[in-house]
Parts: C-alpha cells; sequence; structure tokens
C-alpha cells in the first residue's frame, strides 16, 4: 500500500514512513493511493467478534508490509487492554432508531485514545527496528494532547511536545497534560487559540531544517495513522445494527474533521453509510461550507465543547482530495487560496460532498439543554461535544436508518458544563480520581515559530 500527498509533489511513502513523517513536505496530507475494500461477506463476518479482532481485518490492509501480522496483532492487543469496557466501544439506545457510540472508555476518556494508543504502539516497533529518535510535536485543542501524552510518556526515543492554547481548555483537560511527571512531556501553553497551535505546527514541519535536525514526527490527525484506527469502529458500530445488509448513518462531533473523515473512509471500503452528518458548535464553519460551498474562516468563540473550537480544519483537506477524484493540483489550489482568506468549492466538488455529508449545528443553549434532556429522557450523561451531535442527529433521523451518534469524550472531562446542564457533577473514574491535587507543570511559550523553537532544542532529552 502505497500513500501520496494531497498536494501531489512529496515522497509517496509506505505506510510506517507515512505515519512517522505526519505531514507531507509539500505540506499536504498523506493519503492512500487506493482504498482497499471489503466484500459484503467480509462486512458481515465482522460481527460478534473481538473488537482487536475486527481491527485486525479492517487495518491489515492499509498497512501491507510495513509491519509483520503478529507485530500489527500485538500492536492492537496492547493498545486497547487498557480501556474500561470490555466492548471498547459500546452502543447504547438513546430512542427509537438512534444509537450512542461511546467512545471514551480509553485512558484519557476521549476517542482520541482509539488512535493515539494504537499508533503509540506502532511507533514503538518502528523505532525500535530504526534506532530512530524522534521529536513528537502535536497541538491539541484539548484532547489530542492528553492521549498523545499517555501514549507516548517515559518512551526512552520519544520526546512529545504539546502545544495546547492557554487558557481555552477545560482544568481537567489542562491537567491530564501537566501533571505527568516524564521528562519527555513537554505541555506547552501557547498565547493563542487552536488555529495558532495548529498553524505553528505546520510552521515547524515547514521549516525543513528544523524538522530533519529534531527527526519532528507528528501525531495529529494529519497523520494518516491517527484517521485509518478510527475506521473500525464505524464497522463494528453498524454490523451490530445490521449492516452491510442495511444502510446506516452516522452523527459525528466534529473540529478538525479527523474522525467523520474515517466514516468516509469506511464507506470507500464498501461500508453502506447513508449519510454522514458533520455537527458543529457555534463555531460552525464546516456547517457553513456544506451548505453553501464557501469556506471563508471566522473568528474562534470559545464555547462548552472546546475541542470543536476551530476554524481551519486540516482533515478536511483529504475530504477535498476525493470530492475532486484525487486531484492534487486543484487541492493545491483551494489550500493557496485559503492561506490568501478562503476559498469557494467548485459545483462538482460540492455536489461530490453533499452526496456524503450532511451537516448542522448547536447553540451553546441548545447544547446544554440536549445534557439536560439526554439525561432526563434516558439517564445517559453526555458530553457537551456529544450533546452537540445527538442534538443534530435528531434533526437528521430517517425512518429505517439505523441513526449513530459518536460520544466522544466522557461527561468527566467537562464538569462544569454538564453541572450547569443538569445540576450533577460528573465523578473522573479511579485512575484519574485524584487528578486536582496532582502537582502541574506550566510552560507558557509566544504565539510564534523561532521562540517554539528554541524551547524544543533546549528541552530535548534526545
Ligand atoms: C477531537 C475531538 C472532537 C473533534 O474530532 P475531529 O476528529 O477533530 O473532528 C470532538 N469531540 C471531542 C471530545 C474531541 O476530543
Amino acid at each position: 500500500m502505497r500513500y501520496v500527498s494531497t498536494r501531489g509533489s512529496a515522497p509517496v511513502l509506505p505506510f510506517d514512513e507515512a505515519m512517522l513523517t505526519g505531514l507531507a513536505r509539500d505540506g499536504g496530507l498523506y493519503v492512500p493511493e487506493a482504498v482497499p475494500t471489503l466484500s459484503p461477506k467480509q462486512i458481515a463476518g465482522l460481527e460478534g467478534l473481538p473488537y482487536e479482532e475486527a481491527a485486525y481485518l479492517v487495518l491489515a490492509p492499509f498497512i501491507g508490509d510495513s509491519f509483520t501480522r503478529a507485530e500489527i496483532t500485538g500492536a492492537i492487543e496492547r493498545a486497547y487492554a487498557g480501556f474500561a469496557h470490555a466492548a471498547r466501544a459500546p452502543l447504547v439506545q438513546l430512542g427509537p432508531g438512534h444509537h450512542l457510540l461511546e467512545l471514551f472508555h480509553g485512558p484519557t476518556l476521549a476517542f482520541k485514545d482509539f488512535a493515539m494508543q494504537l499508533i503509540g504502539q506502532l511507533f514503538q516497533i518502528a523505532l525500535a527496528r530504526t534506532g530512530r529518535r524522534i521529536t513528537i510535536v502535536g497541538a491539541t485543542s484539548g484532547d489530542t494532547g492528553s492521549a498523545a501524552i499517555e501514549a507516548f510518556r517515559g518512551l526512552e526515543n520519544v520526546d512529545v511536545f504539546i502545544l495546547y492554547p492557554h487558557g481555552r481548555v477545560s482544568e481537567v483537560q489542562r491537567r491530564q497534560m501537566t501533571t505527568p511527571c516524564e521528562a519527555n512531556v513537554h505541555a506547552l501553553a501557547i498565547d493563542g487559540t487552536f488555529d495558532d497551535a495548529q498553524a505553528r505546527l505546520k510552521d515547524l514541519f515547514n521549516d525543513h531544517g528544523f524538522r530533519d535536525e529534531v527527526g519532528l514526527a507528528g501525531v495529529n490527525s494529519i497523520n494518516w495513522g491517527r484517521v485509518l484506527a478510527q475506521v473500525v469502529y464505524y464497522f463494528t458500530s453498524a454490523v451490530s445494527l445490521g449492516a452491510p445488509h442495511r444502510e446506516v448513518a452516522f452523527t459525528v462531533p466534529t473540529g478538525n474533521f479527523g474522525d467523520v473523515l474515517a466514516g468516509s473512509v469506511a464507506k470507500r471500503m464498501g461500508m453502506p453509510v447513508a449519510k454522514l452528518v458533520v455537527a458543529t458548535n457555534q463555531n460552525d464553519i464546516l456547517h457553513r461550507v456544506l451548505t453553501t460551498g464557501e469556506y471563508r474562516p471566522a473568528t474562534v468563540a470559545p464555547s462548552l465543547s472546546p475541542s470543536m473550537d476551530i476554524q481551519i480544519s486540516s482533515n478536511f483537506e483529504r475530504a477535498l482530495w476525493w470530492a475532486h477524484d484525487c486531484d492534487a493540483a486543484a487541492v493545491s489550489r483551494l489550500m493557496a487560496e485559503l492561506g490568501a482568506g478562503g476559498f469557494t468549492v467548485s459545483q462538482g466538488a460540492f455536489e461530490a460532498l453533499r452526496e456524503l455529508y450532511a451537516s448542522g449545528r448547536a447553540s451553546e443553549e441548545e447544547t446544554l439543554d440536549t445534557i439536560r434532556r439526554t439525561r432526563d429522557e434516558t439517564g445517559e450523561i453526555l458530553c457537551p461535544h456529544s450533546a452537540v451531535a445527538v442534538k443534530v442527529a435528531q434533526e437528521h433521523l430517517q425512518p429505517g436508518v439505523p441513526m449513530i451518534t459518536l460520544a466522544t469524550a466522557h461527561p468527566a472531562k467537562f464538569p462544569a458544563a454538564v453541572e450547569r446542564a443538569t445540576g450533577l457533577r460528573p465523578k473522573l473514574p479511579p485512575h484519574l480520581a485524584d487528578l486536582m491535587g496532582r502537582p502541574e507543570r506550566i510552560t507558557e511559550v509566544a504565539n510564534d515559530v523561532a521562540a517554539l523553537q528554541a524551547l524544543i532544542r533546549e528541552r530535548r532529552t534526545a
């Protein structure tokens, strides 16, 4: 399996190299040259399998010969062994035809663990093979950071630097990043928004001298390995509701478009997906582009669902690449226009996007109301991101097509919002019960690439 850049002029790489590289050298994102497919019989065969076995069958065709079968199955076993639920991604029913996929039973309580735990294992195997040392730098709107730290803390040949927007993550999210005490973990509070953090991250990658000097690697969802790992739960949840013999739909709380893009990959692989509904909070650029074709970033307004407070949605580039029939020149042009303020999707690409994706938004009031109402009606306590999605999903229910809404974080990661909605403060699970009492290490850094480079050079343990 070969990976090419959405912008067409970076080296073509096998899976392991594309994973270790992160952002392509031409500024684009790696995508599989061709998406492997599963037959209806193979898809039906996933039903009832342990999550780990289903994961192997879905992932292996994308990994090719980058890792042996034993390496892949071992990595998958270790990745999910620490999850607190035997089903890994359990499905609960919210109402007639509406199901909630709980993706928050991993160690850091957000769906990010599904991908980060797995690529953490695969990175270790690949690095042990080459003796290479790397510096991982990640930008986070809150949950990627803790998931990356959990996956890479204490590893010998890896430093992990995480940029989070100062003052714009929940206290639980911040503490999950600032309390781990391993010397290879560096949480940096950047003076700016998540979009600033992600832009500086791209600056670091685009400085090829610095990139090679520190062995830069990326674990944001610009990393194909992240997107790929998330494809699995689209299959396991859909087959448990009757796919491939019937269509299902998904609603996904969306920020950087990595999670919902994984759903589109499941569809390309042959899963009958009627619609992928993109749910946004008041930072609704994705809802706007999917209804008007205009991608014009506005300023970010902090919300109750901070992991979706974003205007520059990196993985949308991969969706555009597919919508343009893999035309890298067209994607490069749009990305250049984005740098100059925004772009308009062509009619043909817009229709291709609309064929697959629907969208909706939830205001702050609607988010709180959905947390309250869902608890009253079902007993399920939603995090604010999941609540945004439940509200939007309820507007997109179709008779005869089960709707699966992704619950992306545990409510205890966002206790203030949940308490405002319900009067109840959700408790952290036992392994994090003392989080609020642990000492923090906070480093503030300017929104400036030279300042970041200096700090990374100084702190690196390599
Ligand atoms: C990261 C995150 C999202 C958004 O996922 P994307 O893949 O960036 O679209 C939604 N909810 C939570 C809780 C998250 O951590």
